[in-house]
Order: C-alpha cells, then structure tokens, then sequence
C-alpha cells in the first residue's frame, strides 16, 4: 500500500521546484514513516538544486528535517507512533570499524541502509523518484530506515528540533568531536550560516576564550555575537584582506579555525590563520576536483594540522540527545538561528530567501501540507 504524499519535485537542476502528489511505499523491516513537521534548507540542497551537485533527476530534496512516527516496519525496536523525531544523512549500523571506533560518520555500511527491493517513492505513473541522502523531506511524509532517526524530548518545539539533523550535528559535532578546544584556546569560525552559527555556540559551550566569527554580511556578524563571539571580522573578497584583519585580533595566530563555507580560499584561510599546533578543520562541501594549497612549511614547523570532518564528525543519536538538554538549560540558541519561515507552499521563495544577507537558517513548515 502506498501513502500520497505532498512533495516538492525537482525534475532538473535550475528549475524551480514542482509541487506534485507523488506516492510513498509502505515501511519495509527496518523502516519508518515520518509524517514531516518542518524541514530546513541546507546549504546543500541549494547546491542540487543549481547543480553544483549532482542528483538524477527527477528527485525529492530536504533533510533537516523533523517529524512524528507514523508507521514502523516489523523490525523496527527503538522506535513508536507517535514519536517525536529528527533525520540524519549519515545513518550508522553501529557494527562496522567505523562505528566501533567512534566514527559513525564514516560507516562503512551506509548503502545498507538505504537498500530496498522497491522504489521508495513514485511518481502517479508509477515512475520512480530518488530522494536526497535517502530521506527526501520536501515533501508531507517520508521513509527512513530507523538508524536515520533519533528521538526529540516533548519540550523540544519541532520548529527548532530540525535544526538537530544537520546544521546543529555538523558544526557543533565539529566542536565538541573534531577538535580539543578548551579555555585556553582562541577559535576562529569562518562562515556564520547555520553550521558556522553552530560552531561558535559549541566553541562557548568549551569555554574558549576568544572566538572570532568571520562572515561577508554585518547582519550575520551581529548575530555571531549572540551566539558567542567574542570579536567579528568583516570578511572581504580578499582573503588576504581577511587573513590581516585576523591577525591583527591575534598576532600569534589561533589555536583552531572552523571552516563552515566550502570553498578553497576560505579552507586554505583557515590553514593560514594558524599558530603554532593549531588545528584547521574543514566542514564546508566542495565539489569533486577541488583542490587546497597550504604551506608546507608551516605545515611542518609549525606542528599544524588541516583535517577534514565529514558533518562535523558527529555522533548523532548520543549528540542530539545533549543538545537538547543544552537547549533546556538555554546554553544552545536554536530559535535565533531560525531567521525564516515559510510555508511549504512557498518553498521556492525559501531558496531566495536563503540568499539575504540576514539569513541563517530558513524553515519551510509542512506541517499542514498533504492532510
Ligand atoms: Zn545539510
Ligand atoms: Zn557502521
């Protein structure tokens, strides 16, 4: 039995998103059906959308999503109907060497869980339709395997819960996982949209004693400082331009720098900003074929290190779990990070308004859509 749900199609890059019925299967095994509350936009499904990445077409974006249990496959152990949930684009099966060690991010099993013998959703022609990460929550509900999903507290609203399953995991996640920052430390954060926003609030959450955010929008640096930093730089065109101005707050240079943009200048920013022993560490996506120039020397001399983490090397069913305990005590700021909301109608107008200079993060509540 199929469920008709809700979506928002993309059927090429560069095209506006269709809004269709399309028709979700039934939970196999070890799968939920989500009903969606609210899903974010990330920085990524913009990046499909133009594409800039890649996806076959036609396609169901969204994964910073939240939602209630609906139905659950046979078995399925840890979750009900009727919980509360967020998603994860990096489910783990918490057996391979990966998970074993930690690293969940980089579970081996990955394609394991979003193998199935059907497709997930079609089209009224019975035509398939792919789904971003397999979740694909632009649309009124959605099929995940359990692993994908961790549970939220009642006292956690939805509208800010979605921000968990991405944004919160990788930058934050990169923090608390990636990095040793402690009250000694300096920390410099290179972007201020949801995942930079996220990283300055964990660098407080350590206790470093500087943190300098660093954004090409005035609006995005005041919000920084609520977040936690303690300085802002202004970014300009020119990195070098950028690089002076940071070493003017910091002569010795910083102890860490959080690459939340994704690009090669802002990645190899990072490196160049470094003391002695510091640590860059590269959150932002880039593309297939990109490549990073850093000095060697310094490198080396130096003792510094440049390391990537893939969503912020998170650890999502234990983290989401602490953050929402950090949201109850009022020490993680999720509904300043909400700059927007729309409803899902108007989901192609949230694509536009991420691009203003105030933009963090942009909801698009589907709460009410496809019933
Ligand atoms: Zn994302
Ligand atoms: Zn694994």
């Amino acid at each position: 039995m199929r469920t008709r749900v809700a979506a928002a199609l993309m059927t090429a890059p560069n095209q506006t998103l269709v809004l269709r019925d399309l028709f979700l299967d039934s939970p196999l095994r070890t799968e939920v059906l989500v009903r969606t509350d609210y899903v974010a936009l990330c920085r990524s499904d913009a990046l499909y959308v133009t594409g800039s990445l890649q996806i076959p077409a036609p396609a169901v974006l969204g994964h910073e999503v939240s939602g209630v249990v609906e139905r659950v496959g046979s078995a399925v152990r840890r979750l009900s109907p009727g919980d509360r949930v967020v998603a994860t684009v990096s489910p783990a099966c918490g057996q391979c060497a990966f998970c074993l060690r930690g690293r969940p991010t980089q579970c081996a099993n990955l394609d394991l869980s979003r193998d199935r013998r059907r497709p997930k959703l079609v089209s009224n022609l019975g035509e398939p339709v792919g789904t971003l990460a397999g979740i694909g929550a632009f649309a009124s509900a959605f099929l995940v395997d359990e692993s994908a999903l961790a549970t939220v507290p009642d006292d956690v609203p939805m509208d800010v819960a979605c921000l968990l399953g991405c944004c919160i995991s990788a930058g934050a996640g990169s923090v608390l996982h990636g990095t040793t920052i402690s009250p000694a430390d300096t920390v410099v954060v290179i972007g201020c949209g949801g995942v930079g926003a996220a990283a300055i609030q964990a660098a407080r959450l350590k206790g470093a004693r500087r943190i300098v955010a660093v954004d090409l929008e005035a609006e995005k640096l005041d919000l920084a400082r609520r977040f936690g930093a303690t300085d802002v730089v202004r970014a300009s065109t020119d990195p070098f331009a950028t690089e002076r101005a940071l070493g003017l707050l910091e002569p010795s240079g910083y102890s860490h720098a959080i690459e939340a943009v994704g690009r090669p200048q802002t990645a190899e920013l990072a490196f160049r900003v470094l003391g002695p022993c510091g640590t860059a560490t590269i959150l932002g996506l880039m593309p297939d074929g990109e490549q990073l120039v850093i000095p060697a020397a310094a490198l080396v001399y130096g003792d510094r290190r440049l390391q990537g983490a893939y969503l912020g090397a998170n650890r999502f069913l234990s983290d989401v779990d602490l953050y929402c305990s950090q949201y109850r005590l009022g020490r993680l700021d999720l509904r300043a990070m909400v700059t927007t909301v729309l409803p899902f109608s108007r989901i192609n107008e949230a694509f536009e308004a991420m691009e203003e200079p105030r933009s963090v993060r942009v909801l698009v509540d589907v709460s009410g859509a496809g019933r």
